[in-house]
């Protein structure tokens, strides 16, 4: 018994009722950049199903190299493996989603960063840079950066939303735009 122990019976439930989703374009056409709080799952606030969206998530649900370089792998696989699915020719919309209440954003006060930055080896100015402080600022910011990358495709768009936590409810804060 382990604590894994409960959550292996709810797979069996889950695998005794499955059916498996086919190899296609997610059938939203979405990605899903958000944080990796336990509070903040898109798959239940956004109602997602199996094979409606890839979900890259880290803390803060911020545009990172990674994300990035996530991103652009994702189009690329999505132009070799379903060309012939496009009814136009669109991608996918990347929509990024902060949130209220972040963890990440305690690393703005000073003492706290510092002591974190000593019980960790991050660096202190990278954690300063990643705080979401107000997640309708920072998606905004997110959202820019994403689109100024030269890596991301043409054929991809993007749009920033904040989700609260006190009342489950997303607000868009920048509405979808290509490159
Ligand atoms: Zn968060």
């Amino acid at each position: 018994m382990t604590r894994m122990t409960p959550l292996l019976e709810r797979n069996e439930q889950f695998a005794r009722a499955y059916t498996p989703a086919a190899l296609g374009l997610p059938t939203t056409q979405m990605i899903v950049v958000t944080c990796l709080d336990h509070r903040v799952d898109p798959a239940i606030f956004l109602g997602l199903r199996l094979g409606d969206a890839p979900v890259i998530r880290n803390a803060g649900g911020r545009v990172t190299q990674a994300v990035i370089d996530d991103i652009g792998y994702l189009a690329f696989l999505a132009g070799q493996l379903f060309a012939g699915q496009l009814t136009d020719d669109r991608l996918f919309e990347v929509a990024i989603v902060h949130h209220t209440q972040c963890g990440t954003g305690l690393a703005a006060d000073p003492g706290f960063r510092h002591q974190a930055a000593e019980a960790t080896g991050l660096a202190e100015a990278a954690m300063e840079a990643a705080a979401v402080t107000d997640p309708h600022i920072t998606v905004k910011a997110d959202v820019e950066r994403l689109l100024a990358s030269p890596r991301l495709s043409p054929k991809v768009s993007v749009s920033g939303h904040v989700y609260d936590i006190a009342t489950g409810r997303l607000t868009t804060a920048a509405e979808a735009r290509y490159p």
